[in-house]
């Protein structure tokens, strides 16, 4: 099982014991889960892996919990890496690849960080979790939580995608809608917390979330036969997969799993709210608050991440670029994903198809070179968003079936 040793201070390097339930380190930076590697390196083979799980917990070794019972997983992980044959003959790109996300529980990446960081609260004794979240999140932790039996209260912004309203609500979460952002639905989690006996699993607030996001890092080398890909493009929003991936590449070398030059990390993030682009091409190393975000991208909302400083440094310590996509561009890219190899993505996986035109027109990207693009959600949990591009008429027949339900 587990080969984890220590929390370590992303900025410091201070540690702390993973036996007891943390939030953020005392200099209040995210903290990393740490694991024997010598050790998992001597008692671990990659090629064992073929007859572990079909999901994420095919890598436990590398996983922070402890105890097999404590795993609350239905089945997150081990998506499918989908070629993009006929995108990638319109864009002269003989090796574009997508690795689709969208079939996860509760339609969302999210339910990697939330299996893992569920199954933690569940060891530790947590039972009752508090987020906010600007959508996925919040819809994997009420799903989690709910098989976990732990209580979960989610704070949302009003205008969140009705998908994600509607999952909590069925999940049976607590649910506070907020008239913010997510930075204000995290505030009040943080000002109720204490009195209410809450355990945070905001974005990056807990050390957990990330270990479940960075077995897509151990995923994508998998399944490309331990060959890692030349670039990658990340929807962008806390960035917690992104840090994830790169310190499962970290882990990856320390196994003698991988060698060779790690891919190009390109963050996207969407025109309406792109702090890590601009302070990217402002040459800082942490954003600024990005005022009225606002983009149908519901994950790429995030106005402030709190892990920027880690971001900007992967970006550019891998040789990649920051890339801001416009919503209608990202919903027509979405369009023509679908039209031509028939994955539906979420707008934020969209944004990453409308960047990688744009990378591969400015010879950013080559056309021999190997590049990923991570569909991070489902686009059937959009169905506002693409309503825009493919307006009915009133009184259509969701109109319609809604009317056979009598309110109560
Ligand atoms: C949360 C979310 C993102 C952003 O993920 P981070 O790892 O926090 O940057 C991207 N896409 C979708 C669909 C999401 O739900």
């Amino acid at each position: 099982m587990t080969t984890r040793t220590h929390l370590e201070c992303s900025r410091t390097g201070e540690k702390y014991p993973i036996e007891v339930a943390r939030n953020l380190s005392a200099s209040g930076a995210p903290l990393l889960v740490r694991y024997d590697l010598e050790a998992a390196r001597r008692s671990w083979n990659r090629e064992w892996l073929a007859s572990g799980p079909s999901s994420m917990w095919r890598y436990a070794p590398v996983l922070p919990v402890a105890k097999p019972a404590s795993i609350t997983s239905l089945g997150e992980g081990w998506t499918p890496l989908v070629k993009l044959r006929r995108l990638g003959a319109e864009l002269g790109a003989a090796n574009l690849w997508l690795k689709d996300e969208g079939v996860s529980p509760t339609g969302s990446f999210k339910a990697r960080g939330l299996s893992c960081a569920i199954s933690m609260c569940r060891e530790l004794g947590i039972t009752k979790v508090a987020l906010g979240s600007a959508g996925n999140a919040a819809s994997a932790a009420a799903a989690y939580a709910a098989a976990a039996g732990i209580e979960a209260h989610i704070f949302m912004p009003r205008d969140v995608p009705q998908s994600n309203y509607l999952e909590c609500m069925a999940f049976g979460a607590k649910v506070t809608l907020v008239d913010g952002l997510i930075s204000d639905c995290g505030r009040m989690v943080a000002e109720r917390k204490d009195a209410e006996g809450w355990f945070e699993i905001n974005t990056l607030k807990e050390p957990y979330r990330i270990e479940g996001k960075k077995t897509m890092g151990y995923e994508a080398a998998e399944q490309f036969q331990w060959r890692l890909p030349d670039a990658i493009l990340y929807p962008t929003g806390g960035g917690v997969g992104l840090i994830g991936m790169w310190k499962a590449f970290e882990e990856m070398e320390a196994l003698g799993w991988i060698t060779g030059p790690r891919p190009k990390m390109i963050v996207v993030q969407a025109e309406g709210c792109a702090p890590i682009v601009k302070a990217f091409e402002e040459g800082k190393s942490e954003c600024e608050f990005w005022h009225g975000a606002m983009t149908v991208s519901s994950g790429l909302r995030v106005p402030k991440p709190i892990g920027d400083f880690l971001i900007l440094d992967i970006v550019r310590q891998s040789g990649g670029t920051c890339v801001a996509v416009g919503d209608r561009a990202a919903l027509e890219a979405g369009a023509r994903l679908a039209r031509l190899d028939g994955v539906f993505a979420a707008p934020e996986g969209a944004a990453c198809v409308a960047a990688a035109e744009r990378l591969y027109a400015s010879g950013f990207l080559k056309a021999d070179e190997r590049v990923l693009i991570y569909n991070t959600g489902a686009g059937l949990k959009y169905l506002e968003a693409y309503s825009a591009l493919y307006p009915r008429m009133e009184g259509g027949a969701a109109d319609k079936l809604g009317g056979l339900i009598t309110p109560r």
